[in-house]
């Protein structure tokens, strides 16, 4: 904490000094004090301070209140540690962490106020081991060229890599989800983001996903030949659908492999309005009659509508990872998803959270019922060997509740 530089800006004399002095008392070198949003700025103008690590700020204060002040800062110091003070509910403040993020500022928490020294406490840490962070896994990032994902893909350098998917009630693996990597000689894993669009805008979306399907299908015939029968999940671009022979082709890349349609399910997003909305339907529905399952992903983002549900012969609701984080603490969040796995089961689907990182997420999943989870808590994804290996060692320690094996190991 010794080296720390910290801005308290709160207009509340007496709330601020107490702030100030726990600040203190933790070792932090220096503490400047702010009374308002617009001294705060002039500070941070006026040079007379130097680089600071973290900024407490308070949400209501005289003549610039909090959100005011944080977007100024983000345009001054984009990328800047804040920590919100509030005596207000839980809605407002969570509404402005997710301002403040948006506006690209690195938000360590919120306090109560008043606030304890357990809580500074933790979030200074907090920041340390951030920092920590950052330093460590610092990489130059990487963006390539479209002609380099284009020959990765001639040469079929896209993998499957295995996500998990884990029955609540049982503890068993029922799936897993082929999520694509670039898997490059020279920069290593490469994640979707880095070529998705490229290929994306580039009219190659289809090739692409009839080589992950096919590589999908192979790992699906494999684990059915090691006694593990589970599906695979295969994402599908809602693009590739305008094309009615799309339905066939896929049937076919998985009858080549030797697999049961059955055990393959196809995650399917609205990323844009969909346009070819009839084709899209014809492929769908002959997809499901040929015994596919169908998912909707992402749902309840975007364009990831309840609409769907009424005119898709879905089998399953993938709630989106930005609902299931955080869950266990925000009720707003917790209601969203408890609704849709009611839904989901009302509706004869089965329900899948995905973004599982914490116990008391898995816990408060099984509560409501859920049937299926899926995210870092049980493991990360992992090529194909190394999801072979996991099934086989998962076996054997099954039956707990939530798997002591893995976490963090075979990580991307
Ligand atoms: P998605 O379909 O929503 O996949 C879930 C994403 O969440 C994956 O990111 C996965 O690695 C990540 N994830 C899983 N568990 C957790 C967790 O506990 N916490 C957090 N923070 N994240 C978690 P990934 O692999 O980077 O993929 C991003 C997106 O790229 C996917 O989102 C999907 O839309 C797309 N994508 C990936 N592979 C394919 C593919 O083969 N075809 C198509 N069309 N899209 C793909
Ligand atoms: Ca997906
Ligand atoms: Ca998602």
């Amino acid at each position: 904490m010794e080296t720390l530089q910290v801005m308290v800006v709160e207009d509340h004399s007496f709330q601020r000094k107490v702030v100030v002095h726990m600040l203190q008392s933790l070792g932090v070198r220096e503490v400047v004090q702010a009374s308002n949003g617009k001294q705060a700025l002039e500070k941070l103008d006026s040079r007379q301070v130097g680089a600071l690590d973290i900024i407490f700020c308070d949400l209501e204060m005289p003549e610039m209140d909090g959100m005011e002040f944080l977007r100024h800062l983000s345009e001054r110091q984009p990328g800047m540690s804040v920590v919100i003070m509030s005596g207000m509910d839980n809605a407002l403040i969570t509404s402005v962490e997710k301002m403040a993020l948006s506006y690209g500022l690195r938000l360590l928490g919120a306090v109560e106020k008043p606030s304890s020294l357990d809580q500074i406490e933790k979030l200074l840490k907090l920041h340390q081991v951030a920092k920590r962070r950052r330093a460590r896994t610092a990489v130059t990032p990487v963006s390539f060229m479209l002609e380099e994902v284009l020959q990765a893909l001639r040469e079929k350098r896209f993998e499957p890599y295995m996500q998990p998917k884990v029955n609540l009630k049982s503890g068993r693996v029922v799936g897993a989800e082929a999520l694509a990597r670039w898997v490059h000689p020279r920069h290593g894993v490469i994640a979707p983001f880095a070529f998705m669009s490229l290929l994306e805008q580039s009219g190659h979306m289809d090739e692409f996903t009839f080589l992950m399907l096919e590589k999908a299908a192979i790992a699906c015939r494999q684990l059915h030949e090691k006694g593990h029968a589970i599906s695979i999940s295969v994402n599908l671009s809602l693009s590739s659908l305008s094309d009615t022979k799309m339905a066939d082709k896929i049937t076919q890349i998985v009858q080549n492999e030797g697999v049961d349609p059955h055990h393959i399910v196809l995650e399917v997003t609205e990323s844009a309005a969909m346009t070819n909305v009839a084709e899209a339907l014809e492929n769908l529905a002959r997809l499901r009659m040929r015994g596919f399952g169908l998912s909707i992903d992402d749902y309840g983002t975007g364009f990831s509508s309840m609409q769907q549900l009424t005119r898709v012969p879905f089998t399953e609701l993938k709630i989106d990872k930005s609902f299931v984080a955080d869950s266990a603490n925000n009720h707003a969040l917790r209601v969203i998803v408890e609704s849709s796995i009611d839904m989901a089961h009302r509706l004869n689907v089965k329900s899948v959270a995905e973004g599982v990182e914490k116990q008391e997420e898995w816990d408060m999943l099984n509560e409501m019922n859920c049937d299926v989870a899926q995210g870092y808590l049980i493991a990360k994804p992992m090529d194909c060997a190394a999801f072979f290996d996991f099934c086989d060692q998962y076996q054997q320690g099954q039956n707990t509740a939530i798997p002591a094996i893995t976490r963090d190991r075979l990580n991307v």
